[in-house]
């Protein structure tokens, strides 16, 4: 099973050129979509998931050509969006039903069966009973996995999901993500460098609708060995910094900013080599750098 998407572009009514020829092979397993906000991640995703069409271009799931033959696809695909956002006073368990119902699952015993299990995959059957209005936002986009997973999706498609989750709920929901990563594609939309570290054993870097990078999340990390440089400046110093150096990023730790540069040799200047992470590929990628 394959995604394969070539030379996708759009161009919105208002002149903004969200995907500027995009091309990527997505297989089987977890796939990293990194980009900042603004990037077109999003529309990337809803013209897969089959609800905008492109200017030109191709989308193709094994044989299914996905902007044209769209109830086929519709019938295997899983959405999560990113303003997934129905969270009416009717319990976890009738609003799965309902939308069960909607996908067409007309037979009772098992649309019941189907639910209930599941709730239970998501860990959310012991909550099945309470208004989904009282739910927190880990639960939520734990039910939006749910509600994705209906009908057994080959292609999952989930945009942005960790964003405003608490540590201990983004963790439920990496290792609830990666469980079903197993069997079918599943496409994470993010602009969290650590939800592709810690899920995805693909990814591609987008940028102002175009396709910086796209690999395996190590081999991109390995590429920037022996070239990224670290120290910390005082803050008073960092403008002069960043005007004589390609700098990656600059943050700060403890108080003080850390800054990483991009050079081929020691830049000198009390800089240190610094072990490369995935943070440095997208923030050098995206800066030009490399
Ligand atoms: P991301 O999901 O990476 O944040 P989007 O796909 O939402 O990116 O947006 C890409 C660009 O397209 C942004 O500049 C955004 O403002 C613009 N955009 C998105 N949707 C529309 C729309 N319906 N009409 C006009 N511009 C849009």
């Amino acid at each position: 099973m394959e995604l394969v998407i070539e030379g996708l572009s759009k161009t919105y009514a208002n002149g903004v050129k969200a995907l500027d020829n995009v091309s990527l092979r997505v297989p089987k397993g977890m796939y990293g979509l990194l980009g900042q906000n603004g990037a077109g991640k999003s529309t990337l995703m809803r013209t897969i998931a089959t609800l905008q069409d492109a200017d030109a271009g191709s989308i193709r799931l094994d044989g299914l050509d996905v902007l044209r033959e769209k109830d086929a696809v519709r019938r295997r695909l899983g959405y999560l969006p990113q303003d997934f956002g129905v969270y009416p006073r009717i319990s976890a368990l009738d609003m799965l039903d309902h939308l069960a119902l909607l996908k067409g699952l007309v037979h009772p015993g098992e649309r019941r069966a189907m639910v209930g299990a599941m709730l239970e995959r998501v860990n959310l059957f012991d909550h099945r009973k309470k208004a989904l209005a009282s739910f927190s936002g880990g639960m939520r986009q734990r039910f939006g996995i749910a509600q994705a997973l209906i009908g057994n999706p080959q292609l999952l498609i989930v945009d942005e999901p960790t964003a405003g989750l608490d540590p201990g709920e983004r963790n439920r929901f990496y290792n609830l993500l990666a469980e079903v990563g197993e069997n079918v594609i599943v496409i994470l939309s993010t602009h969290i460098v650590e939800d592709v570290l810690e899920l995805c054993s693909r990814m591609a870097i987008i940028h102002q609708g175009r396709v910086l990078y796209e690999g395996e999340p190590e081999a991109a990390v390995a590429a920037l060995a022996g070239k990224v440089w670290q120290r910390r400046v005082p803050k008073a110093d960092l403008a002069a910094l960043e005007a004589g150096h390609r700098v990656i990023s600059s943050k700060m730790v403890a108080g003080q900013p850390l800054v990483h540069v991009y050079a081929d040799t020691s830049p000198g200047d009390g800089f240190t080599p610094a072990a490369p992470g995935l943070e440095d590929v997208f923030f050098s990628r995206i800066g030009g750098l490399c």
